[in-house]
């Protein structure tokens, strides 16, 4: 038997299936008016600010980034009261899960998820040789007391995507406090927190800062993509403790988050205004998409983030066609096994009412 060209766990990884990019659909369709409620962007864009940083960082580009981000560390650790030590920053949420499973998971180590969630728990802790042990939800929502069945010698990490991503809702303080009560000090809980700021609406929505100053071993993800609205220039960060903070650090690519990207998430930090308005036009955004839903008599997920999970009854493959020729990009259920679910990102209203109308038309068509 000849040699394997590549690593064993290449053959098993998942390709990521991004939204489809409006570019694309331009080409395909030779239209140019397209809105594109797939990826959870914000529909107002940037920050002023952050643009203006950007402007002025370009001039700089020649010389590498600060390899720690330590004026943006300063910044964070200003915000959340925490030393500077407890943070790590990274090329979006993305390299800090693919960090975390490197940092944490060896062959035959287990990490516990929910399924559906965000695909890339299980893609990294697979390509690091590990097992991705996927509980069901229950109700629609993570199923803690299963996922405290499961811990065993071999559990390492637990991932609670809070908001769930597709699903859209909290796991409410009481459950995230069972689990935590539940789960032995030496396995990593780690928080995805990518939905932070249109989750803290919600009263139930779990502190995790305070968890983490309870629980040493617990990591909480957030980033500048969503709700920061920098999601091309790529950066995001984690909370964590010192002693996990410096083992990650000292895996992490000396320069993955770039100058460009440093200075606009400076610049978000300080744009309150910003930040205030895009969250409140996602509540608009929901609440008109909700108040269909509820005249079709759709089942939905209550969301707590920038996007909802509804059941339209149909196939989710044709419906997703559909609107792709009406110029409108959704993500298609099937992706996670939910066939006739979709998941619709917010936008702005003109956004939001054109696509009830073409989603109606095409449910009409069908
Ligand atoms: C968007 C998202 C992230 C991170 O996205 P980045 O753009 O890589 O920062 C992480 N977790 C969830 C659940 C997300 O939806």
């Amino acid at each position: 038997m000849g040699k394997s060209l590549f690593k064993n766990e290449v053959a098993y990884v998942k390709p990521y299936v991004p939204g489809k990019p409006i570019e694309e659909l331009k080409r395909e369709l030779g239209i140019e008016e397209i809105e594109k409620l797939a990826s959870n962007e914000n529909p107002l864009g940037p920050s002023p600010k952050a643009i203006e940083a950007i402007r002025r960082e370009a001039a700089n580009i020649h010389i590498y980034p600060e390899a720690n981000s330590t004026e943006l560390k300063i910044k964070l650790s200003e915000k959340y009261a925490l030393p500077i030590e407890n943070i790590v920053i990274g090329n979006g949420g993305e390299e800090l899960l693919k960090m975390i499973a490197e940092t944490f998971i060896n062959p035959g180590d287990e990490a516990i998820m929910a399924n559906p969630s965000f695909d890339k728990y299980s893609s990294e802790v697979c390509f690091m040789g590990g097992v991705a042990v996927k509980i069901p939800l229950k109700n629609y929502k993570h199923d803690f007391e299963t996922f405290v069945e499961r811990i065993n010698e071999k559990t390492k990490l637990i991932f609670v995507c809070n908001p769930n991503n597709p699903t859209g809702n909290i796991m409410p303080k009481e459950d995230l406090d069972y689990l935590v009560k539940n789960t032995p000090e030496d396995v990593v809980i780690v928080l995805d927190e990518a939905y932070y700021d249109y989750a803290i609406k919600n009263p139930e929505y779990p502190e995790s800062l305070d968890i983490l100053k309870q629980r040493p071993n617990t990591i909480i993800l957030r980033t500048f993509s969503k709700v920061a609205g920098i999601a091309a220039v790529r950066v995001g960060y984690l909370l964590t403790t010192k002693e996990i903070a410096d083992a990650m650090n000292k895996i992490k690519l000396t320069f993955s988050v770039n100058r460009l990207a440093q200075a606009a998430a400076i610049a978000a930090l300080e744009d309150q205004e910003h930040l205030d308005k895009t969250v409140e036009l996602n509540y608009k955004s929901l609440g008109l998409m909700e108040k269909y839903f509820q005249e079709k008599n759709f089942e939905y997920i209550k969301p707590n983030a920038n996007f909802v999970f509804v059941n339209v009854n149909e196939d989710s493959r044709i419906v997703f066609q559909g609107l792709l020729k009406k110029g409108v990009i959704i993500r298609p259920g099937y992706l996670w096994g939910w066939d006739s679910w979709l998941r619709v990102s917010t936008g702005t209203m003109e956004q939001t009412e054109k696509f009830i109308k073409r989603l109606d038309e095409v449910l009409k068509e069908i």
